[in-house]
């Protein structure tokens, strides 16, 4: 897990992902091209294993910054209310005598707060404003070759 925000570049920190038929292997190539000035553009980078031409959206460093501010403060704000909702129920639960139902409920909260921000923290660190729009590429962290599940989710597919 990073804790440190990914830098924002000129060209996306994320690589190009040719799946290697029959494996779980990928084949990692740079992207090339350029992040746009402002706003969000479709371009295109080559693939170093099959050729092709595959298209991307990218998005400018200020629109990457701009979102990863946007998903702290999502993260931040689900934080407070879930977890400072949580301990309410379960001081109101102590101060009713015990009652199990808000004090579960109160605890349940508290303990499902790191599930339910993880991807607002995760996003504010690491997104990088690039998408594959073709569904037979994808794109990974630098040195994620395997298709496994890490702890940074490092495989973002193609979708927008
Ligand atoms: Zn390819």
């Amino acid at each position: 897990m990073r804790l440190r925000q990914a830098p924002v570049d000129a060209t996306p920190r994320l690589e190009l992902a040719h799946r290697v038929p029959g494996s779980d292997v990928y084949r990692l190539h740079p992207i090339t091209a350029r992040r746009p000035s402002a706003g969000t553009v479709d371009t295109a980078t080559p693939c170093g294993t099959c050729g092709e031409t595959v298209p991307l959206r990218l998005s400018s460093a200020e629109w990457v910054r701009s979102q990863r501010n946007r998903q702290l403060l999502l993260g931040v704000t689900v934080l407070l209310v879930q977890a400072g909702g949580g301990v309410l129920l379960i001081v109101w639960g102590i101060r009713l005598g015990w009652s199990i139902l808000p004090a579960l409920l109160g605890f349940l909260l508290v303990m499902l707060t790191p599930f339910t921000t993880g991807e607002q923290f995760r996003d504010s660190r690491e997104e990088d404003g690039a998408v594959s729009l073709d569904p037979g590429h994808t794109l990974r962290e630098p040195g994620n070759t395997y298709d496994h599940v890490d702890s940074d989710g490092g495989n973002y597919e193609a979708g927008l």
